[in-house]
């Protein structure tokens, strides 16, 4: 038996991985806090913050560093969206539509001229990401989306279509439209009448691209801009294709696990906060002559909720371990920590909200917000209810899983 395998600490694997979090915590602590209620209240990105994360090198976290990135992996990306969602799970939603739906997308899939060219800006945060798969009419549904792309004579592309609930699909309030986008499009239907998708990196300025509406009045994430993106006889270069027309469904799902992995961790984040909130304020309260913590029902919201807690945390950082962003192989278990995670986080800050009585349902004591805003993981890169459908089919595929 390996002499050290009890001091393993999968949240915090190596020294690197420790002191990612620790850099982590302290900008959290001193930037993003702050400014996360204002912000929330107002609906409003914090693009300034956004491009400090870029000079801290954490906009290009899983980019090799020949590109300007951290060279970093999966559970980087779990500690580095957990500490952010401890206090603003909008701005880190910004941040995960950027750098797990955009740049880890272009890192494994793009050519190296689309690197060499793209790459530094994003890492930097000169320019802002976002990836459009969901449609008005088609979510869940993926390959029924309608937005489509036909080869020209000169070998460009001609987009139509519009996609829907794009984060980060404008950036500011003036409804300027992402730098960059990764666009899924339509560009063929296979013999069961499935779309071929193809992939497109269409930047702020072709021609017939344009924002559409900003989504406002949104539950939570609401420090994250949400947009309808347009597409109108657009015209794209070869050059901004990804990969081989009509073959994304293959980085399309190996980059949806990735991203539920991360979705995972902001619950992560929010989990911990609503119970380092509940757990305080348990103790300075008091009732009938008592630290409220003496009430048995206030102990089962304790008790229950660090439990939950400590298993999801390892299931999200037993699933981060495991994935390597190059391949995909992932779905059973980064569906399962997303079904998991998602709904836990909002159950243990609803519990928070009730521990904190009428101060837990106001904006400045934070738990009510981490409420909203967990419920968006929920939805958000995979219902539950297409999680329930992934793992009951990959189960009936491997059931040997169960058992290994
Ligand atoms: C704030 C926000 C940010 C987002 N950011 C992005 C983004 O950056 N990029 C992007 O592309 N998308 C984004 N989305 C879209 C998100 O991924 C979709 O909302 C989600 O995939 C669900 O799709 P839908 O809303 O069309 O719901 P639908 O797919 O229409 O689902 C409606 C209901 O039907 C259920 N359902 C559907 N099919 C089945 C089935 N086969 N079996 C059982 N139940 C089923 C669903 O689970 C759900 O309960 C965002 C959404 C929000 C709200």
């Amino acid at each position: 038996m390996s002499e050290n395998w009890r001091d393993m600490d999968m949240a915090n694997p190596t020294e690197e991985h420790s002191m990612l979090r620790e850099m982590v915590r302290n900008f959290v602590r001193d930037k993003v806090e702050p400014q996360a209620l204002e912000n929330d209240r107002e609906e409003r990105f914090n693009i300034e913050l956004f491009r400090e994360m870029g000079s801290m090198g954490l906009l290009g976290l899983t980019v090799p560093t020949e590109y300007g990135g951290a060279g970093m992996d999966a559970t980087s990306v779990a500690i580095v969206n957990e500490e952010l969602s401890y206090s603003d799970p909008g701005l880190c939603l910004a941040f995960l539509a950027h750098d797990q739906l955009f740049v880890n997308n272009l890192v494994h899939s793009g050519t190296d001229a689309q690197k060499d060219r793209i790459l530094p800006k994003v890492c930097s945060g000169e320019w802002v990401g976002c990836l459009g798969m969901s449609e008005p009419d088609y979510g869940t549904d993926v390959l029924g989306m309608q937005t489509n792309a036909a080869i020209r004579d000169n070998g460009s592309w001609l987009i139509n279509g519009r996609k829907m609930w794009i984060t980060n699909g404008i950036i500011d309030e003036d409804g300027t439209p992402a730098d960059v986008v990764w666009l899924y499009a339509r560009t063929g239907t296979d013999d069961r009448g499935r779309a071929e998708i193809t992939t497109f990196l269409v930047e702020r300025g072709m021609e017939g691209f344009s924002a559409g509406q900003k989504i406002t009045d949104k539950l939570g994430m609401r420090a994250s801009t949400t947009a309808e993106l347009v597409f109108e006889d657009c015209v794209v270069p070869a050059e901004n294709v990804v990969g081989k027309p009509g073959e994304s469904m293959i980085h399309l799902m190996r980059n949806l696990e990735h991203e539920r992995v991360g979705l995972a961790a902001m619950s992560l984040g929010i989990a911990r906060r609503c119970l380092h909130d509940m757990n305080s304020y348990a103790t300075e309260r008091e009732a009938f002559g008592k630290q409220i913590r003496d009430f048995g029902q206030i102990q089962r919201h304790i008790g229950e909720s660090w439990a939950e807690y400590r298993a999801m945390r390892a299931y999200i950082y037993d699933t981060a371990r495991q994935i390597e962003l190059s391949e995909a192989g992932h779905r059973l278990d980064s569906d399962g920590v997303k079904l998991y995670a998602t709904t836990t986080a909002k159950n243990i800050a609803d519990r928070a909200i009730q521990v904190m009585g009428g101060y837990g349902y106001v904006g400045e004591y934070v738990v009510e917000r981490m409420w909203r805003d967990a419920k968006l993981l929920e939805i958000g890169g995979g219902t539950l209810e297409s999680h329930q459908k992934n793992i009951t089919k990959d189960l009936k595929r491997d059931s040997e899983a169960i058992d290994s």
